[in-house]
């Protein structure tokens, strides 16, 4: 298969999901996350109509999307990996989401910069929802008083949670936990599902996806 075929194949599978949970039709976003794919593999699928994207490395990302901008000017861009806050200048001026915000000094570092840019950022808060120790995000019972930190400290405006649950459990439980959190929080916005479960995860309420391998095919 082509990469528009699976790109198509993606967005009807979300289709699918949607009117199966009764949401309305394009309730659900997708991100494609086209980390380790270089600008030749990801332009077919800009060309396709996908406009929003996800990448990990802030590095990594600098090496193709101010070219890929240049381009298409009305691209999206995601930061969907852990940022440390010594890229967070670089990350601020490429980004437009980033859906990473994890601990008070980057939220701090984030803070700054915007208003360093002028520059007004899309932000998610990640949670760890499994609370793995090697995995990035706030704990679920930090969650509430994080947002409140963000929004009341550093006037930054929180957009909605991000949560990556374990490989190797039923992701349902950690899909519900992170919609109850927003719900908390008086958040809407939840990014959560990636190839293997983003179904599950239209069906518990997200309303982005990020889609990786079921796009670019393996890494
Ligand atoms: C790589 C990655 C994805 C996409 O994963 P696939 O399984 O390839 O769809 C989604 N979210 C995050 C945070 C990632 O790092």
């Amino acid at each position: 298969m082509e990469v528009q075929e699976r790109l198509h194949d993606v967005v009807s599978r979300i289709h699918t999901a949607e009117k199966a949970a009764k949401r309305p039709k394009n309730a659900v976003s997708l991100v494609a996350v086209s980390k380790t794919f270089d600008t030749d593999a990801i332009r077919p699928v800009i060309e396709a109509g996908q406009r929003v994207f996800g990448e990990n490395r802030v590095q990594e990302a600098q090496g193709k999307w101010p070219l890929l901008k240049g381009e298409t000017p009305d691209l999206a861009l995601h930061l969907i990996g852990p940022l440390q806050s010594n890229k967070a200048a670089e990350a601020v001026a490429l980004f437009d989401v980033i859906e990473t915000v994890d601990r008070e000094k980057i939220a701090r570092a984030i803070s700054a910069e915007m208003k360093r840019q002028d520059r007004k950022l899309r932000l998610y808060v990640q949670v760890n929802t499994g609370l793995e120790p090697q995995k990035a995000g706030i704990a679920p019972k930090e969650t509430v008083a994080f947002v409140t930190f963000c929004r009341e400290e550093l006037d930054m405006a929180i957009e909605g949670l991000m949560c990556i649950p374990p490989v190797d459990e039923n992701p349902g439980p950690h899909f519900a936990l992170l919609a109850k959190l927003a719900g908390e929080c008086e958040l809407d916005r939840l990014s959560m599902g990636m190839s293997g479960d983003f179904e599950t995860a239209v069906q518990f309420g997200a309303t982005s996806v990020r889609v990786g391998s079921a796009i670019f095919g393996s890494r």
